[in-house]
C-alpha cells in the first residue's frame, strides 16, 4: 500500500475537498501547543459529520493506518503529535451548537466547538459551561473532554468529566456508538467516563451532551500580593483548611508576574513575588462573609496587600492576566516545557522551591503558574531551543519536577494529560499488573491499536518490520520539511 492509495481512498469514502496532503497543508498539524515534539502525519481529514468521521476512520484503519484525532491542538503532552505518522482528523468543521435545552440545563454540541462559544450560547439562558482551561478561547469541547480539561474554576465546579452526560463516539472499526445517559445514574459500567480522558485512544467523541451550570448571583475577584513565595502557597492550604472552597484559587510566582504586568496591564504589581487570584462566588449575602474571612487569612499568611475588582472590568483584567500568562512569558524566553503535576495542597511551598532549585541548577529559567486550590502545578521552564542541550536540560528538569510530585504523594497529571511526553513515567505511579489492565481495557474499545497508538500507554509499539506503515512517514526537525 502506498500513501497515494489512502489517499484515494479517503478521497473516495468522504471526498476530495476533506482530505488534505500537499506539503504546506501538512505542516499545520505536526505539533501541539507545547514545544517539545513534533511530527507530520501523512494524511488530514476535515469530516462534517459523524458518518464522515466512521468512513475516515474505516478506511485508514483497515490499511493498518494509525488515527490521531485533533480539536484545537491546544495539548501539552504531545497528544494531537502523529509521531507514528498516519492520519489525523480535524474536527474543526463540527463546530456547532446543535441545541440548548435551559428546562435540563444541557446543551448538546459538536466537538469543534470553541469552550467559550458554548459559553456565550449558553448565556441568553443565565448559563455556561463550567470547565474553564486558560486556553478556553481557543481550546474545544471535544479536546477538553479527550484530556479530561480542568481550569481555574473546577476548584468549585468539577473538571470536565462532571459536565459531560453522554457521547456520540466512532470506534477504530468505523462503527458508532453511544454512550452516557442524561438519567441521572443510569446502571451499568461507566463507559463513557472510561472515554473522556481517554486521550484519543479509545474513540473519536463526534457528539456531546453537557451539563450547564447557571451563573452566580454574584461574584468577586481578589488580587492577593506576596514578597515570599513560601507565604502564598502557605496561604493556599490556609484556606481551604479554613473550610472555604473558592470558585478559583490561582497562584502566579517569579518573573512571570512582571512579564504579564509587561504584556496584558493586568494591574499585577511586577515587584510581587508571588500573586494569588482569588474568586468566589454564590449567593450575594453569603459573598460578604467569605470575603470577610479570605481577608483575615492572607493577612495571616503574611499578604502584602489584597485588592478587591471594583466591577466588572477590573475582574476581567485580572483574569486577562491570568488566561495570557503563558504568551507573556514569551517575553522572557521564546520556548517552555509546562510541567504538569499535583502535591497535596500542605506540600505546595516545599515542591514550588524545588522547583525554582532544580531550574537553577539546569541553568533554565522558570516561572510557576497554576490552578493552586486543587494543588496543581504548573512550572513553566523557559529557554531557547536554538541553544544546543536546552531542550534535553528542560525534559530532565521536568523529570527530577515530576518525580518531586509522586514523592509528596502527588501524581505526573493535574489535566494536561498523559500524551506523549509522560508516557514512560505512568509506571512511577502503577504497577506492571495495572498497566496490562489499562491497555487490557484499551483492547475493548481498540483491539487493533490503531487509535492514537502509543500515547497515555506505550502500547503497540511498531516492530521494524512494521516501521513503514509509517509506510510514507516523513518526521520533521524542528518544523522543517524533509
Ligand atoms: C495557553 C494554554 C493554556 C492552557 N490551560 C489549560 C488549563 O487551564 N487546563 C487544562 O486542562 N489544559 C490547559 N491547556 C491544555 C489544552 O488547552 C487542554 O488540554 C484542552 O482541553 C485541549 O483542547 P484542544 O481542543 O486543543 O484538544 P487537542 O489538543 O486537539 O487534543 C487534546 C487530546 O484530546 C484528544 N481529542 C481531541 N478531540 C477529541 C475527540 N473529539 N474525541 C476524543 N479525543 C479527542 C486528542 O487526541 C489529544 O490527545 C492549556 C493550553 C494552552 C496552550
Amino acid at each position: 500500500m502506498t500513501r497515494e492509495t489512502l489517499i484515494a481512498a479517503l478521497q473516495s469514502a468522504i471526498g476530495p475537498t476533506c482530505v488534505l496532503h500537499r506539503p504546506e497543508e501538512l505542516m499545520l498539524y505536526e505539533y501541539d501547543g507545547s514545544s517539545l515534539d513534533q511530527a507530520l502525519p501523512d494524511v488530514v481529514v476535515v469530516p462534517g459529520s459523524t458518518a464522515e468521521v466512521a468512513a475516515a476512520v474505516r478506511a485508514a484503519t483497515g490499511m493498518g493506518v494509525p488515527v490521531v484525532v485533533r480539536g484545537a491542538g491546544t495539548g501539552l503532552a504531545g497528544g494531537t503529535v502523529p509521531d507514528r505518522g498516519g492520519m489525523v482528523v480535524s474536527l474543526a468543521r463540527l463546530n456547532r451548537v446543535l441545541s440548548i435545552d435551559p428546562a435540563s440545563r444541557t446543551a448538546v454540541v459538536q466537538p469543534g466547538v470553541v469552550n467559550t462559544e458554548l459559553s456565550v450560547a449558553a448565556a441568553p439562558y443565565g448559563m455556561h459551561f463550567a470547565p474553564d482551561p486558560s486556553s478556553q478561547r481557543s481550546s474545544t469541547v471535544g479536546g477538553n473532554a479527550g484530556s479530561n480539561a480542568g481550569g481555574p474554576h473546577c476548584l468549585k465546579y468539577g473538571v470536565t468529566t462532571n459536565h459531560v452526560l453522554a457521547a456520540t463516539v466512532v470506534l477504530a472499526d468505523g462503527s458508532v456508538v453511544r454512550l452516557g445517559s442524561t438519567v441521572p445514574d443510569a446502571p451499568g459500567y461507566d463507559l463513557l467516563g472510561a472515554v473522556v480522558g481517554s486521550e484519543g485512544t479509545l474513540g473519536i467523541i463526534t457528539e456531546l451532551t453537557v451539563r450547564l451550570t447557571r451563573n452566580a448571583e454574584d461574584v468577586r475577584t481578589f488580587l492577593v500580593i506576596f514578597d515570599e513565595m513560601d507565604a502564598a502557597g502557605a496561604c493556599v492550604s490556609a484556606i481551604i483548611a479554613a473550610g472555604i472552597i473558592p470558585a478559583a484559587l490561582e497562584m502566579m510566582s517569579g518573573e512571570g508576574i512582571a512579564a504579564i504586568e509587561a504584556s496584558v496591564h493586568a494591574g499585577y504589581p511586577p515587584d510581587a513575588r508571588a500573586v494569588l487570584l482569588i474568586e468566589i462566588d454564590g449567593l450575594r449575602e453569603d459573598l460578604a462573609d467569605e470575603a470577610r474571612r479570605i481577608a483575615e487569612v492572607c493577612t495571616a499568611s503574611g499578604a502584602r496587600e489584597l485588592r478587591t475588582a471594583a466591577d466588572s472590568a477590573q475582574r476581567e483584567r485580572l483574569w486577562a492576566g491570568r488566561k495570557g500568562a503563558l504568551a507573556a512569558c514569551a517575553r522572557i524566553a521564546p520556548h517552555y516545557h509546562i510541567v504538569d503535576g499535583v502535591v497535596p495542597r500542605s506540600r505546595l511551598p516545599e515542591v514550588l522551591r524545588y522547583s525554582e532549585e532544580v531550574a537553577a541548577r539546569y541553568d533554565l529559567k522558570v516561572v510557576n503558574i497554576f490552578h493552586a486550590g486543587d494543588g496543581n502545578l504548573h512550572p513553566l521552564l523557559l529557554f531557547n531551543l536554538r541553544v544546543p542541550g536546552t531542550r534535553e536540560r528542560a525534559v530532565a528538569a521536568g523529570e527530577e519536577i515530576l518525580r518531586a510530585c509522586v514523592a509528596a504523594g502527588g501524581t505526573i497529571s493535574g489535566e494536561h494529560g498523559i500524551g506523549l511526553e509522560k508516557r514512560d513515567y505512568m509506571s512511577w505511579l502503577f504497577s506492571e499488573d495495572d498497566l496490562s489492565a489499562f491497555a487490557d481495557i484499551r483492547a475493548v474499545f481498540d483491539p487493533t491499536e490503531m487509535m492514537n497508538p502509543g500515547k497515555l500507554l506505550r502500547t503497540g509499539a511498531p516492530s521494524a518490520d512494521q516501521a513503514p506503515t509509517q509506510a510514507f512517514r516523513r518526521t520533521t526537525e524542528r518544523g522543517a520539511w524533509i
